[in-house]
């Protein structure tokens, strides 16, 4: 049943912190690629799509996840389809994104792309998009635990090759370093140095930890590589002294709950512990992910949270607020948003028909 809620949810600005650009083409633009650049898709149409997004566990979300990456071949394919996520913000009232963007996948697989191949789409799309649609869009480069540097396979880069790049493209919306893929057989510990390395030239920490793993990857996250804010985090649920400690230093966990079900961290939205841990004092953020694979949007997410979370008005102004605060943003801007943010807020509770409990 749609509420009220339902509706002054969708229309509640919003912030993004955690959703990868090669994990939100939509489906039709996945088609599209895949026609422009002869690749034979296993599946010729968006309902094939949808069917195929049927992921049995992680390894086989990766193994999509790859398929859609490669369809990215040429500058002008990077500034689409950040021009559409751009265009996809507006619809959900999503007012500014710090999204993640792999570059060394494109690198590693001999596309013929150059890094600079890759930034000219990525800035191109990011300010066509921002004069299109009044969004801002900045970046957090992760580096694929699973292809890690120590492997030594590639040259060209006498560091991480992530690093250098996000080093080289802070003036061009870099705000972060991230560390993504499958965390089983890649702990943090050996992307120390990329980090420290990331931090001392001025980015944030935000790698992805206790997903497919426990607290201990969140553990390490913490202690060796400075996490700023955690992607996903949820499984720190399972060790009260590291929920204490999220708590006390109010580090901000990046939450996705569809993405959690789809790749079958949680069996149900009701075994999921986004609650448990938001009733504990937990900073917590609610995002999307990879929407378009989980047949998620972020305004679904908040619906979610109405349905399955209890979530009321004021706890959902909270959790947008939340993203807002932990975003990377400088402060001026931080600040402006927010006055614009609790402004709306009592527009639309009034145009809702919800009581203002402030
Ligand atoms: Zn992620």
């Amino acid at each position: 049943m749609t509420t009220s809620l339902h509706h002054f949810a969708a229309d509640l600005p919003k912030i993004e912190l955690h959703i990868h650009l090669e994990g939100a083409i939509l489906p039709r633009t996945v088609l599209k690629l895949a026609k422009r650049h002869s690749v034979d898709l296993p599946v010729a149409d968006e309902e094939g799509l949808r069917q195929w997004y049927r992921f049995t566990d992680f390894k086989h979300f990766i193994e999509i996840y790859l398929v859609i990456q490669d369809l990215l071949r040429t500058p002008e394919d990077f500034e689409s389809v950040t021009y559409d996520f751009g265009r996809e913000m507006q619809r959900q009232n999503i007012r500014y994104a710090e999204a993640t963007f792999t570059p060394f996948t494109h690198l590693w697989q001999d596309k013929g792309l150059t890094p600079a191949d890759l930034i000219a789409g990525l800035d191109a799309g990011r300010r066509r998009a921002a004069r299109d649609f009044g969004v801002e869009i900045a970046w957090v480069l992760d580096i694929p635990r699973n292809l890690s540097f120590a492997d030594g396979e590639y040259t060209g880069f006498a560091s991480d090759p992530t690093v250098e790049m996000a080093l080289a493209w802070r003036d061009r919306g870099v705000v972060a370093l991230g560390l993504g893929g499958n965390e089983v057989g890649a702990p943090p510990e050996p992307f120390a140095h990329a980090f420290a390395a990331a931090r001392a030239g001025g980015l944030h920490s935000v790698p992805h930890a206790g997903e497919m793993l426990g607290p201990e990857s969140v553990w390490g996250a913490i202690r060796a590589l400075g996490a700023e804010r955690i992607g996903h985090g949820v499984r720190a649920i399972e060790d009260p002294a590291l929920v204490d400690y999220l708590v006390r230093q109010q580090t901000p966990l990046e939450v996705n709950p569809t993405s959690n079900l789809c790749l079958g961290v949680y069996p149900t939205y009701d075994a999921h512990p986004l609650r448990r841990l938001w009733d504990a004092g937990v900073y917590v953020t609610v995002n999307s992910d990879d929407p378009p694979l989980f047949n998620a949007t972020l305004n679904q997410e908040y619906r979610v949270l109405i349905d399955y979370f209890g979530f009321d008005a004021a706890m959902l102004e909270q959790i947008t607020l939340n993203a807002l605060r932990a975003s990377f943003l400088p402060a001026v801007k931080k600040e402006a948003l927010e006055r614009d943010f609790l402004t709306a807020f009592a527009v639309l509770r009034a145009k809702h028909g919800l009581a203002d409990s402030r």
